[in-house]
């Protein structure tokens, strides 16, 4: 029996489908070209690094987005038995310094235009001797840079005998959490997580992905390996589409109706956002059928309309940088076929079912079980073949965040009677109101369903009385401008829960500040909203 490492993710589509397209948006334009020469491609990159004497314990650092170089490297980094680390573009300078110095990556692979400006920027700070900016050139700069069709040019590719060996067990992989609670955290993959985690996504029983497919990934390759997806679309030799750097709406739906893209996945903030540009310019979503939803809570009446006038299914799903992404999807079971359309939404809106492979429990402040009755509520934890039982270099929290092998995942949920996962809350976003717990997200939901709110985020601010009370900030439509009063008085039919939970305030802001994967930044709000309260 062989090692679970990448090699068959590469074998396969490179000799089965070696006909199928990859097609990829740059700073150049959209190119695409086939499976073989990909391959062709992967194996000079391989024989590149190996050359250069990269191999097992060295990383190799990435800082770009969605293209069909950074595919590349997915593959030729650890094919080569180096470890692939992933780099967010959209951090601030002291994150990308901390991590790529924590991570201590021996070389870079950089997108030209803004992420090589930010590389250049912080030069003097890295660890790192050289760059290769993925692009045809180098434009002028002072970093010791190479280009990184230069360096495939130069390369003999390696012959399928030529591979170096590789055991399961070598790092593959590394990512930071994106910093939402906190600092950014290393999580390690190694050959045979990936490997699980890619077949996890793959199959029926996770997201279904197969060679029919035409699979957009939209979820930034530097955010948790965009959910697996290059690794699992590339093992089915499905068909692959990248949305290049920051791709706005337009570029979005430009892809689909031009690759018939029939699957794609991300955060909801960039399906609210290409709804509201369809609404507006119009467009061709016909090829499309199913949008995995996840990283936040999926809004129940974006779902509602992709399904209703698009006939495209949201797929809700959850995951953590720790579990690799996907941990759970949403989709009724087969027993719920017969069921209305109401009651299979109120479980497609849930987190769902635990994917296969993994285990949970759901853990109350006493550390006991709680049961799964729909009401229960308690922290999630998991373990499986692709949960992390360590962060790296991070003793402290490993003691906080880890039980045995069990990860607790600071995410507050409870468990229905047919086992699906609703999240309720972050522990560290919860807010504590006397003694009882208000869920931000299940505020924000009730917020978001006004025809008028874009979008909605809810915070604790401190109160003298409550230690906590919610304060909410809505971006509204761009010609409505609903009143406090009418939002609270939407809440009365919207939100099934006490007036005590109704925000204290709902202040209209001109956008809520995120993340780099789409996400609420509170850390960030809390601090402008604390800013406020001070002046
Ligand atoms: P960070 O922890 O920095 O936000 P991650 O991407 O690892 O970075 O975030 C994982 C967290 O995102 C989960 O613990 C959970 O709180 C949240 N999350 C992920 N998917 C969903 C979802 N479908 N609904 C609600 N929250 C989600």
């Amino acid at each position: 029996m062989t090692e679970l490492t990448l090699r068959p993710f590469f074998w396969r589509p490179t000799n089965l489908f070696p006909e199928k397209r990859i097609a990829s948006r740059t700073h150049d334009g959209i190119t695409d070209y086939t499976y073989h020469e990909f391959g062709t491609r992967v194996r000079s990159l391989v024989g590149a690094l190996l050359e250069r004497e990269f191999g097992p314990g060295d990383r190799i650092g990435t800082f770009g987005w969605n293209h069909h170089r950074h595919l590349e490297t997915y593959f030729a980094a650890p094919l080569s038995g180096a470890q692939l680390h992933t780099i967010n573009v959209m951090l601030g300078d002291d994150d990308i310094v901390h991590i790529i110095e924590d991570a201590d990556d021996d070389v870079l692979f950089v997108d030209p235009g803004e992420p090589l400006e930010t590389i250049e920027r912080l030069w003097d700070d890295l660890p790192v001797e050289t760059v290769v900016v993925m692009a045809d050139s180098v434009p002028e700069t002072d970093v010791d840079a190479i280009a990184y069709e230069e360096l495939l040019q130069k390369a003999d590719p390696i012959a399928d005998n030529e591979f170096p060996h590789l055991e399961e067990d070598y790092p593959a992989g590394m990512c930071y959490t994106s910093g939402t609670t906190g600092r950014p955290k290393g999580v390690e993959y190694t050959q045979k997580m990936i490997y699980a985690h890619a077949m996890m996504v793959m199959t029926p029983a996770g997201l279904h992905i197969d060679e029919t497919d035409v699979v957009m990934p939209v979820v930034p390759m530097f955010h948790v390996n965009s959910w697996e997806f290059p690794y699992a679309a590339t093992m089915a030799g499905a068909t692959q589409v990248y949305p290049g750097p920051s791709p706005e709406p337009a570029d979005l739906l430009e892809l689909i109706e031009r690759e018939d893209v029939t699957m794609t996945a991300g955060v909801p903030t960039v399906w609210i956002n290409l709804l509201e540009h369809v609404d507006e310019h119009g467009g061709d979503l016909s090829s499309l059928e199913r949008i995995v939803v996840g990283g936040s809570a999926a809004p129940e009446g974006v779902m509602r309309r992709y399904d209703e006038e698009f006939d495209v299914t949201m797929e809700h799903a959850w995951g953590m940088t720790e579990t690799m992404s996907i941990g759970s999807v949403s989709r009724p079971k087969s027993t719920m076929e017969q069921w209305d359309s109401g009651r299979k939404y109120d479980k497609r809106k849930k987190q769902g079912l635990l994917s296969p492979g993994l285990e949970m429990r759901v853990v109350d402040d006493d550390g006991n079980e709680v049961d799964w009755d729909g009401r229960s509520v308690g922290e999630l934890w998991v373990r499986g073949p692709t949960v992390i039982t360590e962060y790296y270099n991070r003793p402290d929290a490993n003691e906080e965040d880890f039980h045995g092998n069990w990860l607790k995942t600071g995410d507050i949920v409870c468990v229905d009677d047919d086992g699906y996962i609703e999240i309720i809350d972050r522990t560290k976003d919860v807010i504590k109101s006397g003694g009882e717990w208000i869920s931000s997200i299940e505020l924000e939901n009730a917020l978001i369903a006004h025809p008028d709110v874009v979008e909605a985020a809810v915070i604790g601010v401190p109160h003298e009385k409550w230690q906590e009370r919610p304060f909410a900030c809505v971006v509204t439509a761009a010609d409505a401008n609903p009143s406090e009063t009418e939002l609270l008085e939407f809440l009365d039919d919207e939100l099934e829960q006490p007036k005590w939970w109704y925000p204290d305030e709902i202040a209209e802001v001109q956008s809520i500040p995120k993340t780099a994967t789409g996400k609420f930044d509170k850390k960030i709000l809390r601090d402008q909203i604390d800013s406020k309260y001070q002046q």
